[in-house]
């Protein structure tokens, strides 16, 4: 049972293992990396194995660092299946596509700067894929997973179980001759606006587990919710534009739903709401189709005819156009629009018509990277390039920090708590991060370890020294450097 990590190992983006389990050799997740270009060079390296020699793909939910690099792998040549749950190929789609267009528009925009500069368009990389490739992907795709039904994968039993972080997130039993293996995906934040919570794992002999959050807790999910409410009360009385950037998935759809419950209970007045962002529209549409493996208000709302991501003074905004528009709009309005912070996306033409403005709220729902828009607003900035322009930043800013998809240290080892006595292997985390938790993990009896980028390791094996692959080397990180990176995992955008 030996695994091979070529991302998400001693970093929290990029998810992809290679499990050789037998003869049988399958694909955890493809993800593509993000955050800064040092990582998102490793998207344009050859994969380290043939994609035709695989048996079969699987994946444990549609976040882009989960999935972004399967279009590349089908495009040197895996022509296989690619196995998931029926919410997690619908939303892969809308993520994927969103992708490739991002990539060609950033493209197209490269070369024009290029040529202005005198450089030839060969120095300029191409995209990774288009969005025809998308397409041949998606053919592939066999959404017939269901949490708790075993599934013969391979000549392997695989069988999800609700992961409780996004819609249709898995994490995978898979049982092989030579013992049980748990793949956990990205597990949820048992605090959370909509997800259900992860259900308990099974016994197992080797478990491989993110960490992203593995060492801090999250605040209490009533406490965000009333400052949220506490937010969006104030903001009203001062009669402005109300900004929420949001990204696309879960995030989003969290909002419409609180925001609907607020409006419903009349503990905020019904004021215009505009969602301004097609990758949310989207991904509230499948939030919507298949709303029966939320959480039980959701379902029950669903089965009454309802729409639990809908206020009733919901207008969702197709086009730039319309988006453009609404910039003339006058009167109070909450504004959902993407990315979530704020480094692109529609978000930004709404920050440079309003942001100057003293009426103005932007209620923060995210973390922002220092180096963002966001950041730089949330540090107080008084000033703040947008579109090419300096804006004052004059708006009240709210920050609420509490809407995490992740599960924290708690949720980790409570999650542990049922699996038996496995050897852990920790993924999706830094390693200053892992370092803290490793020795929490012997407290429960149970040997962890950091799995190495690239090398290849016996899942049921002795593991190393401390926890530590050799040349691993803890440097403490600033606080806010570690929340960061840990923040580009909740994003997916
Ligand atoms: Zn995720």
């Amino acid at each position: 049972m030996q695994m091979q990590s070529f991302g998400a190992a001693l970093t929290v983006t990029g998810s992809m293992h290679l499990l050789t389990l037998g003869s049988k050799r399958i694909l955890v997740d493809c993800g593509m990396f993000q955050g800064g270009h040092d990582l998102e060079e490793r998207n344009y390296e050859t994969f380290p194995f043939d994609p035709a020699e695989l048996d079969a793909v699987i994946l444990t939910h549609a976040h882009l660092d989960h999935v972004g690099r399967l279009p590349l792998l089908v495009r040197r040549g895996y022509k296989g299946a690619i196995y998931c749950t029926p919410p997690t190929a619908a939303l892969a789609e809308t993520v994927l596509l969103d992708s490739a267009r991002l990539q060609t528009e950033g493209y197209k925009m490269d070369l024009r700067h290029a040529r202005r500069g005198g450089v030839t368009d060969e120095q300029v990389p191409p995209p990774l894929y288009e969005e025809a490739d998308v397409h041949q992907t998606m053919a592939l795709f066999r959404p017939r997973l269901e949490f708790g039904k075993t599934e013969t994968i391979a000549g392997i039993k695989v069988t999800p179980q609700r992961a409780g972080h996004i819609l249709g997130s898995a994490y995978l039993l898979l049982e092989s001759p030579d013992g049980r293996l748990l793949m956990s995906g990205d597990l949820g934040n048992r605090e959370s606006g909509l997800q259900e919570d992860f259900v308990p794992p099974p016994e197992v002999d080797a478990l491989v587990i993110e960490t992203t959050y593995a060492n801090r807790t999250h605040k209490p999910w009533a406490e965000t919710l009333r400052e949220f409410s506490g937010a969006l009360q104030q903001s009203v009385r001062s009669n402005g534009k109300i900004l929420i950037p949001s990204f696309a998935i879960e995030r989003a759809q969290v909002i419409l739903y609180t925001l609907k419950n607020l409006m419903d209970a009349g503990e905020v007045p019904r004021i215009p709401v505009f969602l301004d962002s097609p990758m949310a529209t989207r991904a509230t549409n499948e939030y919507f189709e298949f709303g029966d493996e939320l959480i039980p208000p959701v379902r029950e709302a669903l089965q009454a005819g309802e729409d639990p991501f809908r206020p009733s003074t919901l207008h969702v905004v197709p086009t730039s156009a319309e988006s453009q528009r609404l910039n003339k709009y006058d009167g109070p309005a909450i504004i959902i629009a993407g990315n979530g912070m704020m480094t692109g996306g529609r978000i930004q033409h709404h920050l440079k018509h309003h942001l100057w403005k003293p009426s103005t709220s932007l209620i923060i729902v995210s973390y922002q990277s220092p180096s963002s828009l966001g950041g730089k607003i949330v540090a107080g900035a008084d000033t703040v390039r947008i579109m090419g322009e300096d804006i004052a930043v004059r708006a009240h800013v709210y920050t609420i920090g509490g809407f995490s998809a992740h599960a924290d240290q708690d949720d980790l080892l409570a999650f542990l708590s049922t699996a038996g006595n496995p050897h852990v292997w920790l993924v999706h985390g830094e390693p200053e991060v892992m370092n803290d938790f490793v020795p929490l993990v012997g407290q429960k009896g149970m040997k962890a370890d950091m799995v190495p980028d690239r090398q290849t390791v016996d899942l049921l094996g002795a593991g190393f020294e401390n926890g530590r692959p050799a040349g691993v080397v803890i440097e403490p990180k600033s606080p806010a450097e570690s929340a960061g990176n840990a923040a580009r995992a909740e994003g997916g955008e």
